[in-house]
């Protein structure tokens, strides 16, 4: 087993520079270069700026254990480069260099909060201050901010997100100093923040507050809703007649936390009976004023059916759901600036800056240096959802098939799923797989990989084919969620099909085998160099989902249709074929 410490990043590298060296590395690395080809485009100021205020559990790079983290890290520089007042607020969980302690201290849930407070990029960073944050968390940071293991939350994960979501709405008030004020626009994220709806409409309006105020539910991922046995709305602060909007009927008997563990195998069995229960994402669907969700596909497929709305689906179709497509942050992911590659590259560069990124990947994994090979990726959590089940059984094949393959694989999740991936790597030939979080290696395998592998069963909006792509390499993906609208078909990557929703099935290892296959054939021809072409040329920022954002916001805000702007807004695989013409 191989690993990287995600603190030694520069030790990697010279590690990796000094093999190279002794293989007699190639002059093609020293030749790339970046041309500064990016034009900067005027970003338009709205007339009409709003005070937008972002609540999550996570915001990158301060705390992330997935696509929310990097989302809440990124949106809110967009629009507030789009000329709105942005604060984002999350816990504290680690001492955050440069946030600083405002002394500003309020009640929340009957415990005393602080704020501490940072402002980057435009964005008033605020951090909600408690040692249910910070003592359990800290120095845990990366994939622990919910429980000490995948199945195993904190018991009193309900106390400290209810406590959370109530020091939320008293920040923008309490903080005089950031100037926001009463007339917010509030965009709550996940299950975690979705009391902050209800508080706002139950709560705060009638005794007389942010009366103008609005509030945005988005989810980042259907699956996570907050399902707890019930409590008194008191617990939540919660006016007792609340009760009916959390209320759920649950064919689960079970709710899992670290006192009663999830089972690593085996799935949890209907026993025909009806379990009462509360659920916190239910709730903030009916009293927020907008429901949001991170692809347009994602927002059609999870109002389609129970299966996809994960039994929230008659909520979504009676409270509606619009879809934005992620954009991802070009300030981490873009191979020009890349402080963890040796050799930046931009759409100019592309062949050679990946070609010297590739020796540095197999360097670093313990892969043959073989420029010749094709290199398959994949960054992500080792989850059913994201199909590593059927993954695992696919990459042996695909190694039968293809010999001179390679495979990284980069993961931490499910233990069960972590000793299959050690199991891959000690036992089949060209696969190194890496149980760790780590973002050193994830650059390095977003820009050495030719191919990522993205064979979700289901996939709100995924990031990780979008930084792929503007890496230059080509995402080979299930056609399921955000995938559809990022990924076009031969032209910016692959479609395996969509995959069984429960079940490993023989037909979708095939499905992924014969894909990745056809894929590894195209590779070295002029196919590959194009898509890998129109890939990285794809603008794939936030700039144009937060005009979009913008507007969904204006016409919650104000109470004026934006149809216009939105629609200027359009999913990247619409555009693709015109970039592909180009590339
Ligand atoms: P999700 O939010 O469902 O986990 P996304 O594709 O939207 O999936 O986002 C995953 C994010 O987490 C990406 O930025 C990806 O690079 C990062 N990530 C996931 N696993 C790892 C890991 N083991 N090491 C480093 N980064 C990881």
């Amino acid at each position: 087993m191989r690993s990287i410490d995600a603190r030694s990043a520069t030790r990697v590298t010279l590690a990796s520079k000094t093999q190279r060296r002794a293989r007699g590395g190639r002059a093609v690395a020293a030749r790339a270069v970046v041309k500064e080809t990016t034009t900067m485009e005027e970003i338009a100021k709205s007339p009409r700026p709003m005070k937008i205020v972002f609540v999550s559990a996570e915001c990158s790079p301060w705390s992330k254990t997935g696509g929310l983290g990097d989302v809440v890290g990124s949106l809110p520089v967009e629009l507030a480069k789009r000329g709105h007042k942005v604060m984002t607020i999350s816990p504290r969980y680690d001492q955050y260099e440069g946030a600083w302690d405002t002394s500003v201290h309020v009640e929340a849930l009957g415990k005393s909060v602080g704020f501490f407070h940072e402002k980057k990029q435009g964005v008033d960073r605020v951090f909600v201050d408690h040692p249910a944050f910070l003592a359990k968390v800290w120095g845990k940071t990366g994939s622990k901010l919910y429980g000490e293991k995948s199945g195993h939350d904190f018991a009193d994960n309900q106390e400290r997100f209810a406590m959370f979501c109530h020091a939320a709405l008293k920040a923008p008030l309490a903080l005089t100093n950031l100037g926001y004020g009463e007339d917010v626009v509030f965009v709550a994220n996940d299950w975690h923040s979705s009391l902050v709806p209800v508080i706002l409409k139950q709560v705060l309006k009638p005794s007389g507050l942010y009366a103008k105020a609005k509030c945005a539910m988005t989810i980042h991922n259907i699956a996570f809703q907050g399902r707890f046995f019930p409590v008194p709305m008191a617990t939540y602060g919660l006016p007792e007649s609340a009760g009916d909007d959390f209320f759920f009927e649950d064919g689960y008997s079970k709710v899992y936390d670290e006192k009663n563990p999830a089972k690593e195998e085996g799935k949890e069995v209907f026993d025909g009976k009806i379990y009462r229960k509360l659920n916190w994402l239910k709730a903030g669907f009916i009293n927020a004023d907008k429901n949001l969700t991170v692809s347009e596909n994602y927002a059609k497929e999870i109002a389609s059916n129970k299966s996809k709305g994960v039994e929230l689906d008659d909520v979504i179709r009676k409270y509606g759901m619009e879809g934005i497509v992620n954009g991802m942050d070009p300030a981490e992911w873009n191979p020009a600036k890349d402080k963890f590659i040796d050799v930046p590259y931009d759409k100019t560069t592309v062949v050679e800056g990946k070609a010297a990124a590739k020796q540095a990947l197999q360097a670093e994994v313990g892969l043959p240096l073989d420029p010749t090979a094709p290199v398959f990726g994949y960054i992500g959590r080792l989850e059913e959802q994201k199909g590593c089940d059927i993954m695992f059984e696919a990459i042996p094949k695909l190694i039968k098939a293809v010999p001179n393959a390679q495979v990284v694989i980069l993961g931490t999740g499910k233990k069960s799923m972590e000793k299959a991936l050690e199991k891959l790597d000690s036992s089949v030939p060209n696969c190194a797989g890496i149980v760790k979080f780590s973002a050193p290696l994830a650059h390095f395998i977003n820009a050495g990989a030719d191919f990522l592998m993205v064979p979700s069963r289901f996939e709100p909006c995924g990031l990780i084919q979008l930084h792929a792509m503007q890496y230059g390499t080509v995402p080979i993906v299930a056609s399921t969620g955000g995938l559809v609208d990022t990924v076009k078909e031969g032209v910016t990557g692959y479609h395996m099909g969509a995959m069984d929703p429960d079940d490993l099935l023989p037909a979708d290892v095939d499905a992924m085998v014969e894909t990745c296959a056809a894929a590894a054939a195209d590779y070295a021809t002029p196919v590959f160099k194009k898509m890998s072409a129109t890939c990285i040329s794809q603008d794939l920022s936030w700039k144009q989902p937060a005009k979009k954002w913008e507007g969904v916001l204006e016409e919650m805000f104000f109470g004026t249709p934006e149809t216009t702007k939105k629609a200027e807004v359009v999913v990247p695989v619409a555009k693709a074929d015109e970039l592909a013409a180009r590339a």
